[in-house]
């Protein structure tokens, strides 16, 4: 599903420390790109609180990248896609939408901050590895902050309101 290995299943630090980093590079892109998108709808706040997130995923892989040192060398490829709240894979997400409400964007990142706290979850409770579990339980809490200030912030937005997607510039046809 999306990229994620089996979290039950982590064999190796190199390949729970390539994943975890995964996780992270594609959290500060996103958080980057919504920042972008609520900056074009005029909403400094909310782009703020985006920017702010695109910074701490940077820490965490900078953290990760500094515990997991040398065991990234030679390259353990992994990937992480985020989804929308129904399940599609974003891949093109600059066009996931224009007219994308405050509200939505911050449902998508909700989504996403709790798969990856899930996921982390899921790898602490199965490794055998000390060191992995201690680092995985680390990020989980810190993912589970995050989805907290998420649901924070969505209290000061509305849900969206039904047609929010039409494009309002389609020409309008009659008989
Ligand atoms: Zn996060």
């Amino acid at each position: 599903m999306t990229g994620l290995p089996d979290a039950t299943s982590i064999s190796s630090a190199a390949e729970f420390y390539a994943q975890a980093l995964a996780i992270e590079i594609e959290a500060s892109d996103r958080y980057t790109l919504l920042a972008e998108q609520m900056e074009v709808h005029n909403n400094a706040a909310v782009a703020g609180v985006f920017r702010r997130m695109a910074e701490l995923e940077i820490q965490h892989h900078d953290e990760i990248r500094a515990r997991a040192g040398d065991l990234l060398v030679g390259g353990k490829k992994a990937r992480f896609s985020w989804i929308l709240p129904d399940g599609p894979e974003v891949t093109e997400f600059e066009k996931v939408h224009y007219l994308m409400s405050p509200y939505q964007a911050l449902e998508i990142a909700k989504r996403n901050e709790e798969r990856a706290a899930v996921w982390f979850e899921a790898v602490a409770k199965h490794t055998a590895d000390l060191e992995i579990k201690r680092v995985a339980e680390q990020l989980a809490l810190e993912e589970r902050e995050h989805v907290l200030w998420v649901e924070d912030w969505m209290k000061k937005y509305p849900p969206a309101e039904a047609g929010w997607d039409e494009d309002w510039d389609q020409p309008v046809y009659s008989e």
